[in-house]
């Protein structure tokens, strides 16, 4: 985008969903409060729009929230909108870099000065021309992630209560951290409130007072998370080219997110040396952006390097379609760096390990997809080197999954060690990472227990009534605090 360009900001379809579906899940005690909270909500919003800012419609944990949490929010009266903002290659590599600044991380090594905050602010400016439009006095606008994190003055100046939502965070500050945190904090000092997943995520300068820690969660009706039989689990996934088997033309059926339903037409883009795993093997599977944090690299090499061959699994590493995430310049480049490190793998390995990239054309059905990997695998892992809260363990918990994690961010607050799944302490340690995974695969007694008891907590902590709950009593507090 040049100077002169206006942003298009995107607005994206929100439907309407009755969170009375989670009823049956979390009890009658549990949805009447829920109800209390809503009411409430209600009545400090004033007929107030709440408006959410991201930088972008598919792909990534903020996107897959949004997609289902503002529609029950919607469900309950409440006028919830999302808006996708636009930038340019240039901004959205900025932007990466605050990101994995904020994991600690020096992402493309490249500066975060007076050139880039020019630059950022100058994207931030167009989107803000069009965005100020849509926002009324009073009106809350949750701002999410660094990419419109400079948006926040403006909406305060247009009288909207800002809140800043921020899904990242790294364990112990560092350098990097530092000078992300910098680039960010001019942009973040009026805001009313910011969020975060964990406490210790918040910068050391932010005002206690105004931080909320509220933790995502899934929703269990999506395509994503719906439940799937067996047998759509696996003709899904030998129709899209992920295991071996005849796979004609099956209607294998999911429910949209508008309650339409809708059936897999799209194969997934898949590296391997032959035919894909047979129905029986057991697969180890990480689903996640291309993205280093997440570490795909690693998950390779400690599977390839430490993971005993005669426990008979496969991995199967599993992203977006790198064209399909429009915020994520690096993700081809952690794809391709990937795809160099399986080619270089002995044969013999190499063909015990998949990688696929899944179609994002149609959100729904890459999200079905997806639902039908992470219910086949005999053992869920997310080996990210740091990680804000894994929306991907969550699911897999949901699933009944057992799960090796590292023991960073969020993933401690979901996982207990040896309760819910089990953690490897240091995310660079591969030998404690392919150790975990064979213990789980070894001892299918130990896997259903850990599985079992992440269901459990899945449900009790991590479904969309607790996070709504929590938003709605910060909306009270908001109103309260401007006396309205
Ligand atoms: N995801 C997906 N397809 C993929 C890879 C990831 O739908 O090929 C989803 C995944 O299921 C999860 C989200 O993207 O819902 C990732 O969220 P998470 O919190 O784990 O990580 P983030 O991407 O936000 O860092």
């Amino acid at each position: 985008m040049t100077s002169q360009q206006v942003a298009r900001l995107r607005e994206v379809d929100v439907q309407a969903l009755d969170a009375a579906r989670l009823e049956p899940l979390v009890g009658t005690e549990r949805m009447a409060e829920f109800e209390r909270v809503v009411e409430a909500a209600q009545t400090s919003l004033a007929g107030r729009s709440v408006l959410n800012v991201n930088s972008t419609a598919a792909g990534g944990g903020v996107a897959e929230m949004l997609q289902t949490l503002l529609a029950y929010a919607r469900g309950a009266g409440v006028d919830a909108r999302w808006i996708v903002i636009e930038g340019d290659p240039a901004f959205f590599a900025i932007t990466k870099r605050i990101h994995n600044g904020l994991y600690g991380a020096p992402g493309d090594g490249g500066e975060l000065g007076e050139p880039e905050r020019r630059h950022y602010e100058q994207v931030l400016r167009r989107n803000a021309d069009e965005l100020l439009a849509l926002v009324r006095p009073g009106d809350v606008v949750l701002i999410h992630d660094p990419q419109p994190a400079g948006l926040a003055a403006a909406l305060k100046r247009a009288g909207a209560r800002v809140v800043w939502r921020c899904h990242v965070g790294v364990d112990e500050p560092n350098e990097w951290s530092e000078r992300a945190w910098e680039f960010l904090r001019p942009y973040l000092a009026d805001v009313d409130a910011m969020v975060v997943s964990r406490a210790s995520f918040a910068p050391s300068w932010a005002d206690p007072s105004r931080v909320h820690v509220i933790p995502p969660s899934i929703d269990p009706f999506s395509a994503k998370n719906e439940p799937m039989s067996g047998r759509n689990v696996r003709l899904t996934l030998s129709y899209v080219g992920l295991l071996d088997g005849a796979a004609p033309q099956p209607a294998i059926p999911f429910n949209r997110r508008d309650g339409s339903p809708g059936r897999i037409n799209r194969r997934v883009d898949v590296l391997q040396t032959g035919p894909p795993a047979p129905p029986g093997t057991p697969l180890v599977v990480q689903v996640s952006r291309w993205d280093r944090m997440k570490d795909m690299a690693g998950v390779m090499e400690g599977f390839a390097h430490h993971v005993d061959p005669s426990l008979g699994a496969h991995l199967l590493l599993c992203g977006p379609a790198v064209t399909g995430v429009a915020d994520d310049p690096e993700a081809a480049e952690v794809l391709d760096e990937c795809m160099g490190i399986w080619r270089r793998l002995p044969h013999a390995t190499r063909s015990r390990i998949h990688l696929a990239c899944t179609p994002m054309a149609d959100p729904d059905e890459a999200a079905s997809i997806v639902n039908a990997i992470q219910r086949h695998a005999a053992v869920v892992v997310q080996k990210s080197l740091a990680e804000g809260f894994g929306l991907t363990v969550a699911e897999a918990m949901w699933k009944e999954r057992p799960i090796v994690a590292s023991a960073v961010g969020g993933i401690v607050d979901q996982i207990d060690d040896g309760v819910h799944g089990l953690l490897v302490g240091d995310p660079a340690d591969l030998r404690g990472f392919g150790s975990a995974v064979e213990a789980l695969l070894a001892d299918p007694a130990e896997a259903t227990r850990v599985a079992r008891n992440a269901r459990e907590r899945a449900v009790t902590e991590f479904l969309g009534d607790r996070h709504l709950r929590q938003y709605g009593r910060l909306f009270e507090e908001l109103a309260k605090a401007d006396g309205g």
